[in-house]
This record gives structure tokens, C-alpha cells and sequence, in this order.
């Protein structure tokens, strides 16, 4: 569990530094992960400090750290460490974010080239205080990948630019390979869990890319075990189709610390693999669920697998 004070002695989360303790439940033998001890890992994370980067996989504390940092495989999150949201499951800090360092652009785009990387993810904090919630510095990262390394691929991550006009289209103009988009848990628990958005705002934005670009892929991610029923996640992944989302990750939420949304059940493996079956037979190009699924987790060999199943649906 990570502690609710960064090491600049800032409370991560201010807002929910008075809330009380919630229960924390033990957990399962089948949340197992890789401790970050190997050589790949050192060396990703050499590349990160030097360049001085900031990476969901630290900032969210993500429990496959060890086994993606090992195989150079980072989620970069751009736009600065401090979010705008105060979202009841995220670790990441929230308050007021700093002015945006243009200076990253290229230093991601290097960062691609050093790694070697074939695939790479992209996201960002929520940044509610820039007029185009930092859509145009989404498209000079993705432009910058492109010039400097034309066969990487890439994946995008973004926020929900609620109220940020024009901003989306922006960013589908620059035509990342993969657009994801969270809709993080169902329609129910939006204002426990995620308040600052609004469910059928993300849902339309995921509609809006297939609309605007019907090439390029969408994905989108649920977390399980906020006390969510089996029927609303159907009902969750039937409006994901209707909106044409290619690709659907479900993963187990874990809570960051004691003071975020309490951990109601942890769903079974084999609860897990129903969920793929109901969701490959609801018509997903590609569906990732399991205990540890994240957005960003085998990103790299899950798209191949996306491209080559739109091939075969198409007959190729
Ligand atoms: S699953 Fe994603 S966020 Fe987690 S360590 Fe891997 S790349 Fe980083």
C-alpha cells in the first residue's frame, strides 16, 4: 500500500485526507506480482529519471511495475504528475498542475527512440484549467513519435475533455493507432467514484472517434470489484458496442490506500474469463480481462492481436 504523502511532504490527495480509514481486505492468492528487482527494470528506470518523465506506472502505483518496467514497457503520462480530478480510485496527485512543459514533447519522442519501442502508450493527467484540456500538446507528442520513429505505433490514453470544445477532434486528427478512453466502472458508482465526469459524456466521446475516424481503433476499460452487479457490466459492454469500441480491458480495481474507495469484493479468475467469453460473443475485436488487467498492460502484443483480428472480420 503507498503512503498519501509524496516525498515533498505534499498530501497527495488533500481532499480526501480527512476521510475515514476504510476497511482494507486481504488479498487473494491470485493478485500475485513480479517484484521490481530485475536488470530491464533498472534500466527503464534509468531512462525515466534521466529524462526526467513521468510514468502512470509509478504515478498510479501499478501492481505490474515490475513485469512491464522489465520488458522497457512504459506508459508515459503527460501534461505534468497533478491532476485536476479527485477521482475516489486514483493515486495520482491532484491540486493545481503547473504550466505545461513543451520541453516534453521531444523528450517522450527520444525516450521511444532509446527504448526501442514498437508500441507506446500515451497518457495524461486530467487538466481542466488549460482552455483545450491539453489537446494540442497530445497531437505535438503523437506528431513528435511520428517524425522521430515512423514505425513506432501508438496508443493513446486520454482524459475526457469534458467542456474543452473542438478539443477531442483535435486530438482524432492526429490520428493515433489506438484511442482509449475509460469509462473506469458503471453508470451507478460515477458520482462515488469518478465526480467529475459524466458517463455518457465519456461514451459519446468514444462514439465520436469511430464517427470522425472509423479506422482507427477504440478501447475502453472497466474496473471490477466496486460493488457492481454482472448485469451492469453487460449493460456496460452493450453500450460500448453500440458506440463501435473495438477493444474492452476489464482488470480488478485495487485500493491505492486507506483512503481511497474501499475494495467491496475481489472478483475470481474464473468470474474474469466469463466476462471475455459474454464480451467476445457480444462482438469486441479484442477483449483483456483478468485480475491485473490495466488500459496499458501488454499494450504491445494486445495490438497486434487487435490489427490482426480486424483482418480476419474483414476476410483477409
Ligand atoms: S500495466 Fe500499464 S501502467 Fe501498469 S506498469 Fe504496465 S505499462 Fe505501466
Amino acid at each position: 500500500m503507498t503512503t498519501l504523502i509524496d516525498n515533498k511532504k505534499r498530501p497527495r490527495h488533500p481532499e480526501k485526507a480527512h476521510k475515514p480509514d476504510t476497511k482494507v481486505l486481504r488479498k487473494p492468492a491470485w493478485i500475485r506480482v513480479k517484484a521490481p528487482t530485475s536488470r530491464g527494470f533498472s534500466k527503464t528506470n534509468k531512462i525515466v529519471r534521466d529524462k526526467g518523465l513521468v510514468t502512470v506506472c509509478q504515478e498510479a502505483a501499478c501492481p505490474n511495475i515490475g513485469e512491464c518496467w522489465e520488458k522497457a514497457h512504459a506508459t508515459f503520462m503527460i501534461l505534468g504528475d497533478t491532476c485536476t480530478r479527485a477521482c475516489a480510485f486514483c493515486n495520482i496527485k491532484t491540486g493545481l498542475p503547473g504550466p505545461v512543459n513543451n520541453a516534453e514533447v521531444n523528450e517522450i519522442a527520444s525516450a521511444v527512440v532509446e527504448m526501442d519501442l514498437k508500441h507506446v502508450v500515451i497518457t495524461s493527467v486530467d487538466r481542466d484549467d488549460l482552455s483545450d484540456g491539453g489537446a494540442l500538446h497530445f497531437t505535438n507528442v503523437i506528431n513528435a513519435i511520428r517524425k522521430k520513429s515512423s514505425e513506432t505505433t501508438i496508443e493513446i490514453l486520454t482524459p475526457d475533455f469534458l467542456r474543452k470544445k473542438g478539443a477531442v477532434e483535435m486530438v482524432i486528427d492526429a490520428k493515433p493507432d489506438v484511442f482509449n478512453h475509460n469509462l473506469e466502472t458503471v453508470p451507478r458508482n460515477y458520482l462515488k467514484i469518478r465526480p467529475g465526469a459524466r458517463y455518457y459524456h465519456s461514451l459519446r466521446l468514444l462514439e465520436r472517434v469511430k464517427e470522425r475516424d472509423p479506422e482507427q481503433f477504440t478501447k475502453s476499460g472497466l474496473m471490477v470489484g466496486l460493488g457492481e452487479s454482472k448485469e451492469e457490466i453487460m449493460q456496460v459492454m452493450d453500450d460500448m458496442r453500440v458506440a463501435g469500441v473495438d477493444f474492452l480491458t476489464i482488470g480488478q480495481y485495487l485500493q491505492p490506500t486507506r483512503k481511497h474507495a474501499a475494495v467491496e469484493r475481489f472478483v475470481t479468475p474464473e468470474e474474469f474469463k466469463a466476462f471475455e467469453t459474454i464480451a467476445r460473443a457480444k462482438g469486441f475485436l479484442m477483449v483483456s480481462a483478468t485480475p491485473l488487467t490495466r488500459s496499458s498492460y501488454h499494450a504491445d502484443a494486445d495490438f497486434k492481436q487487435l490489427r490482426a483480428a480486424r483482418l480476419t472480420k474483414r476476410g483477409h
